[in-house]
Formats: structure tokens, sequence, C-alpha cells
């Protein structure tokens, strides 16, 4: 139980979330057609209503067997997709991804690193009883303290935080692990939020319908509530989706707690762990959720790989496979054979091919102002327009990766908007990795060792 205290004042605090974090779906319309920018995605109108198809498909249950493998070059947004597919489905449905040289890295055999990417991204719904405190942010006010293991980093210690439903508002004292969720999850005021009292989870809801902006809601596909009904703190229904490889693990660690000597996830485990969630599932206590297994670079997969991965198709529980590649032919790794994309034809017959294409000018212009809305920096259009000639020069990715460090440049200006001045100056000290790479190749040629 984490200790959540109630109290009696408060301003706002916020960070910047993950990568894909503005991304809420695919984007669509009722007939799958794909909204110029939609749930956060900007462009590549093909590939995302292929995308919404196969989500279809998936919810009516025909897609027996099938993936999807996104075509195109690097940086044109397949990881985005697959993370989109993923949202489409639901708030809580896993979405795992790798890279095809990864499976080599691992002290894992190659099968056991897919076999345990797949338990993570299928995942187990249960509906349990939990007291929860609910209710619309009205203010939040992170503290923030020197981290205990280094002296000049600063960490959340503890919030403040106040809630306000439709009958009801109270202001709380939260611990550090709740405030660290808060900020990772981007928690601003006029967020609903629920926070399960027991583990100290927290969930956004999505944003309250007074304080939601047009704008967001229609690009950034940012589900608008209604402020929750009753008391703040209450009992309520709760769906909460954990991995079957979660459950894998919980296994693994209980048994040495029993004093079994197993540190890895054996067949035996695996068997017990599905058993127990067979038994759940038929007795209605739970419900299976397959989510997204992204695998970019798919040409790097072996042929053992990928016939343990079209095995794994077949499996009655399989998550949705969406393989992404930029080449063309390819010898398939571990053969002299040479196929399309480098994949065996016999699981490239049961993937469905979409070609993603680079973007456009304007749809990198928007895809930076987006990551900068959900970043809350503020950017001057000439900032902006700078920041889209590096993406368009470079890559997306780059330019976005830009934004924090020039807002911390901006900051320490006195600045509170980004300006293009601050934008050069991180582009002196930053470099993008095709140069970076071309760098080092030079120095070994200058410095052979
Ligand atoms: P790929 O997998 O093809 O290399 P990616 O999905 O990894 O591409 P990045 O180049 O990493 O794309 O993208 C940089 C940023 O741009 C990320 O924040 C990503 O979510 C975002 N992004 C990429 N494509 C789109 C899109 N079509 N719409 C909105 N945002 C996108």
């Amino acid at each position: 139980m984490v200790e959540i205290k109630e109290i009696g004042e408060v301003s706002t605090e916020e960070t910047s979330p993950g990568a894909h974090s503005h991304i809420t779906g695919l984007g669509l319309d009722e007939n799958l057609k794909a909204k110029p920018v939609g749930d956060g995605l900007v462009g590549q109108e093909e590939a995302r209503e292929a995308a919404g198809i196969v989500v279809e498909m998936v919810k009516q249950g025909r897609r027996a067997g099938h993936g999807l493998l996104l075509v195109g070059p690097p940086g044109t947004g397949k990881t985005a997709i697959a993370y989109g597919i993923a949202r489409e489905l639901g708030e809580d449905v896993p979405f795992v991804s790798i890279s095809g040289s990864e499976i080599y890295g691992t002290n894992l055999s190659k099968t056991e690193f897919l076999q345990q990417a797949i338990r993570r991204a299928i995942g187990v719904e249960f509906t349990e009883t939990r007291e929860v405190i609910e209710g619309k942010v009205e203010s939040l006010e992170i503290e923030r303290a020197k981290h205990p293991l280094s002296p000049y980093m600063e960490v959340p210690s503890g919030a403040i935080i106040e809630l306000k439903t439709q009958d009801d508002h109270r202001r709380f004292k939260v611990p550090e692990e709740i405030a660290i969720q808060l900020v990772q999850a981007g928690v601003r005021e006029g967020d609903v939020i629920q926070i399960d009292v027991e583990s100290g989870h927290v969930t956004k809801l999505g944003r309250a319908k007074d304080a939601l902006e047009e704008e967001e809601e229609e690009l950034l596909g940012v589900h608008a509530v209604e402020l929750p009904e009753g008391p703040v703190q209450k009992k309520k229904e709760i769906k909460r989706v954990v991995t079957l490889h979660d459950l894998d693990m919980a296994n693994v660690r209980a048994g040495r707690l029993l004093g079994f000597r197993e540190e890895e996830i054996t067949d035996e485990i695996r068997q017990k762990v599905d058993e127990r969630v067979q038994k759940m599932v038929d007795e209605g206590e739970a419900s299976l959720v397959p989510g997204v297994l992204f695998i970019d670079e798919a040409h790097m997969l072996d042929i053992e790989a990928f016939a343990f991965l079209n095995r794994s198709l077949e499996e009655e529980i399989a998550p949705i496979l969406v393989m992404a590649t930029n080449r063309a032919m390819a010898k398939v790794r571990g053969t002299d054979e040479e196929a399309p994309h480098g994949i065996p034809g016999d699981l490239l017959d049961r993937m469905l091919i979409a070609r993603t294409r680079p973007f456009e000018r304007h749809e990198i212009h928007e895809i930076i102002g987006i990551r900068a809305r959900v970043q809350d920096i503020q950017l001057t259009d000439e900032a902006h327009e700078y920041l889209t000639d590096l993406g368009e020069e470079k890559s997306i990715r780059y330019a976005t990766r830009l934004l924090e460090p020039a807002r911390i440049v901006a900051e320490k200006e006195g600045s509170e908007v980004v300006e293009k001045k601050h934008v050069e100056r991180v582009e002196e000290v930053f470099t993008d990795v095709s140069d970076s790479v071309e760098y080092m190749e030079r120095m070994r040629r200058e410095l052979p060792v």
C-alpha cells in the first residue's frame, strides 16, 4: 500500500513523454480513410489505411495467421504506424518493438528471445475491484529532491495534487513513486487521472472536456472525458492488463523464493502460466489481449528465427506481427537463397504488404509541431521552419530530438520561446547519426589503430 495523504495548496510542472506518446490511434474515419492528420499521425495515408484494415480484421477475428509488412525508407514512420495499430486496438494493448539484429546480441538463444518478445506482446486482462482516487487535475506541484545516488540530479520526490469530480474536490500529498509516474505520463492540469491506492499505479484517462482544446482533439486524438461523478476516493471496478511474460517472470521469482534455483523461464513455467490463464479465461475472470509485436529490420532475422515466427503465427493466441524493412531483394540470413526483402517465401506469403514513402515538407513541419506541443515547447515560426529544414535534410528523429536541448538553451537565456538561434546553438554541439558514423570512419582512416 502506498501512502497517499489527504492535505489542504499549489502550480504546475511537466516533462517530455516517450517518442511515440503523441500517437493515440491511426487517425482514420468510419470508412477507414486516413485523415491527413489524425490521432497524432501525419501523412502516410496508404500505410495507415492498410494498417486500419488489418486492425479491422483482428477485431472481427479474421486475421488467421496473417501479419503486416511495412516496406519503406528509414525514418518514414514505420514504428509510429505499428504503435498506432496497438493504440487503435486499445489503450492497454501491449506494444513490443524489437529490431531483427537484436536476436544476436543477447545471452538468450534466438528463439528464446523471440518467444519472450511474443509473450510480452500478449496481455491478460483482469477485472478487479480496487480503491482509487480519481478526478480532474486542478493543480499539480511536483516536489524535487537530490537523487540519492547523485548529488547533481534532481528527481521527483513527491507531489501535491488537487483532484476534482462533479461532486467532490480534494487535495493529496503523494509519495515519490507516484510523482515519478505523474511526470513520466506527462500529467498536467486538466487531465483526468486515476491513482490505484494500493499499488500506486497512475492511469491517464483523458482530458477533461472543459480543458480540451479543439486542436488537441482533432490532431492528437486526445480523448475528451466527462468529469467523474461521486467522491474523489472510492472503490471501482478496474481492468488491469499484465503480459504473459510478466506472469512467467512472477513465477520465476516465486520459484526462487521457494528455494528453486531456476533463474530462467522454463517450458514448464510457461505451461503452468498458460494453464492458469486458461482456467481464469474459462471461468470468466480474465480475457486474453493480443498486442502488437513490431520487428524492425526484419531482413536481419535468420532462417531459424523466421521458421519460429511462422509457427507462432499459427498459435491460437498470437500477437499481431508487424515487420518492417528497407531492403529490396536480399539473401535470407543463414541460407544462400535470395528472396524479396530477405524474408523466406512461406512467411512472406502470410504477410500483407504496405508501403511508406518519404515525408513531404509540410508533413515534417506538422510532426515537429505536434512533438513540440506534447512536450509543451513553444517555437517561433522561424525556429519551426529551421527544424523542418533539419528534418528534411537529416531526419525527423534528429529534428525532434533537438527540441528539448533547444528548450534548455532558451531557458538558460531567460526565454520561454525557442528561437532559431537556440536550435542553431544545439545544432553546433549535437550531430545526427550519419554524421557521427562518417566522423568515426574518417577518424579510423586518419588514425589507424
Ligand atoms: P522508421 O521506423 O520508419 O525508421 P519511426 O517511426 O521510428 O520511423 P522516427 O524517424 O523515429 O520514425 O520518428 C521520429 C519522430 O516522429 C517520432 O516521435 C515518431 O513518433 C514521429 N513520427 C514518425 N512518423 C510519424 C507520422 N506519420 N506522424 C506523426 N509522427 C510521426
